[in-house]
């Protein structure tokens, strides 16, 4: 009997589209949207109970949409003869850019849909590598920087409207992050090397070179203008970010969706997994062993960055410092401290993780906690024993075991 499968397939979509149109329209009234955004134990929570508060209207819509969804799971349950729906295999990639390994997990129909995208996004990583290196001598970030200080440069809007958030996270931060921190990064890298601190006049020198607000932007003509000799910016802590969030774009207009781009610490997230409301992501114990994780959250649709000095730091004199750099003092932060921080995309954790290093706990989480969509957790490390501070959203965020 041909007819009875596609008479079936065609009640499960009409019972699918009525239930979907149902639920749309008793879609709750808008909550903190950046709560239910990234995180579905907050989505939960407010879901919890739909119905209080609801006009009469609204209860007989929700009332409508269930008895829908139940006559439509009926018919499911009833009419289905044809072999179940495949699940979406799950694929993962990694290539390394930006210094690091950018690895890429999806869902997809198929290998070569899922190869032909992730390649794609790559290729989109590396473009940005290009243009935002600041160890590549050609980049379009280090071409701005060699040309005469005082003069309007124009660079592309892409460029610009990274400077440009660049810039917002500074003003909002005080200065403690800042993008024209390069001179500074400079001395440090060298340090590094050398195994000894830079001198007072090294710093001196590169601090008259430092300062956000030594970087002028024109949005009408798109231009860039560093208003001090010897200016290095660098984006090595928005960068990873950016290019993760750019990369997950990429998957999405191939038609990808449940994707997650990891740039190291700062991922960008997709879609959750078919049948799964959230992609499981570990913070790591600052201090602990490799992989020990402080908690787990559970997201989607958001970004995620950690930044410490776990991994990049120089030891001088008994004394550690991190390649976090405070632009007050020009040297490496020596408090052990980790932020992570959960927000709308990955640019702007990455941006918000450095400057919360740089802040600390107390002003770290005062800047959070004013900021729509961010939510923080900050680590710090004193005599063998961590601490863990989370910011007012994140204390509200279901933790997994
Ligand atoms: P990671 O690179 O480990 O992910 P971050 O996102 O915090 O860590 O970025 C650190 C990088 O940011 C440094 O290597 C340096 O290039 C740059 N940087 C250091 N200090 C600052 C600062 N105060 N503001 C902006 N950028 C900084
Ligand atoms: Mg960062």
């Amino acid at each position: 009997m041909p007819l009875l499968p596609s008479f079936c397939r065609f009640v499960e979509r009409v019972a699918i589209n009525m239930a979907l149109r149902w639920s749309l329209k008793t879609e709750l009234p808008e909550g903190p949207s950046e709560a239910i955004r990234f995180n579905r134990s907050l989505c939960i929570r407010f879901r919890a109970a739909p119905w209080a508060g609801l006009p009469a209207r609204r209860w007989r819509a929700t009332a409508g949409a269930l008895i829908v969804w139940i006559i439509g799971l009926l018919l499911l349950a009833g009419c289905r003869t044809g072999p179940p729906v495949q699940p979406l295999p799950r694929f993962e990639f990694s290539s390394p850019h930006m210094g690091t390994l950018f690895t890429i997990s999806l869902y997809a129909q198929s290998k070569s849909n899922a190869t032909a995208a992730a390649q794609a996004a790559f290729r989109r990583v590396a473009a940005l590598d290009d243009m935002m290196s600041d160890y590549k001598a050609d980049s379009e970030l280090m071409r701005l920087c060699d040309q005469p200080c005082g003069k309007p440069v124009p660079v592309s809007p892409e460029l610009f409207s990274v400077l440009e958030r660049c810039q917002k996270v500074s003003a909002l931060s005080g200065g403690a992050f800042d993008v024209t921190v390069g001179p500074f990064v400079r001395l440090w890298r060298f340090a590094r090397k050398r195994g000894v601190l830079p001198t007072a006049q090294e710093i001196a020198k590169a601090r008259a070179a430092v300062g956000w607000q030594k970087m002028r932007l024109d949005r009408h003509g798109c231009a860039v203008t560093l208003l001090a000799p010897n200016m290095r910016l660098d984006l090595g802590s928005i960068g990873k970010g950016y290019a993760a969030d750019q990369a997950l774009g990429i998957l999405k207009a191939s038609g990808i969706e449940r994707a997650l781009v990891a740039a190291s610490g700062d991922i960008a997230i997709g879609k959750p997994p078919p049948g799964d409301g959230a992609w499981k992501i570990g913070i790591a114990q600052l201090g602990g062993r490799t992989n020990e994780v402080n908690c787990t959250v559970l997201l989607h649709d958001a970004g995620i960055s950690t930044s410490g000095d776990s991994e990049q730091f120089i030891e001088i004199n008994g004394v550690r410092y991190s390649h976090i750099v405070d632009p007050a003092t020009g040297l490496g932060l020596t408090e052990r401290i980790q932020a992570t921080i959960i927000g709308p995309d990955a640019t702007t954790t990455d941006s918000l993780d450095t400057t919360l290093s740089v802040l600390g706990v107390r002003r770290g989480l005062a800047l959070a906690d004013s900021l729509p969509g961010v939510a923080a957790v900050i680590q710090t490390r004193h005599n063998g024993q961590t601490q863990t501070f989370p910011s007012r959203r994140f204390k509200k965020i279901r933790l997994v075991k």
